[in-house]
């Protein structure tokens, strides 16, 4: 087995190695499923890879059956639960707008019940929400293998659904100073920075 990618100072990353009191719904060695602690529904899953991985922006091709399997955990867990998973809205948020960087899937049904504020955060393939469909295919569409793993980690394109429709407007990183790249730079100032072989 893989050892897996972890983050120290990400609560997802906690959660997957049993460090909060969160009891997951589901959890495999690839993935794990709790409960939204804010809600937006019924029913409102977070799905999310046991690997950190930062947001949807970073996954290429090779992700596409990971993602296809927290599709397909997320309607057993909603059809256990007798919930109509064909009118489920599901989503990933598409950087910036993520609270937490690591990876989720959100799972939200009934979607007529959604609130708000929540409708306006979870808009299908907003800037800030995409849908599995619009992922998947832009996925699919990637080259087979990426250049370089590390490049395609550390330099990931970020492009929102609709800029993406824009060809040569790339944005560059020194526009993309965010909250969450704050935090996240944030986090690993005065630590060491964890790398594969501090396995200890
Ligand atoms: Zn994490
Ligand atoms: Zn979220």
């Amino acid at each position: 087995m893989a050892t897996r990618r972890r983050k120290e100072s990400c609560v997802f990353c906690k959660i997957v190695g049993g460090k909060e009191t969160t009891v997951p719904l589901y959890q495999d060695d690839e993935i794990i499923v709790f409960n939204d602690i804010r809600p937006a529904s019924t029913y409102h899953f977070l799905v999310c890879p046991t690997d950190h991985i930062r947001d949807a922006s970073r996954l290429n091709r090779s992700h596409v059956p990971l993602v296809e399997k927290m599709v397909a955990i997320s309607k057993r867990l909603l059809e256990e639960r007798d919930a109509d998973f064909s009118r489920a809205r599901l989503g990933f948020h598409w950087p910036p707008f993520h609270l937490v960087a690591h990876l989720h899937l959100h799972v939200i049904c009934p979607p007529g019940n959604i609130g708000y504020l929540s409708r306006v955060i979870f808009w299908p393939n907003s800037f800030w929400f995409v849908t599995i469909d619009w992922l998947l295919e832009r996925l699919k569409n990637m080259p087979d293998e990426p250049s370089s793993p590390l490049t395609s980690h550390d330099s990931a394109q970020v492009t929102s659904p609709k800029a993406s429709q824009k060809k040569g407007q790339e944005l560059d990183n020194t526009q993309q100073g965010t909250a969450c790249d704050t935090e996240l730079l944030q986090g690993t100032v005065g630590r060491t920075v964890n790398t594969d072989t501090d396995t200890t």
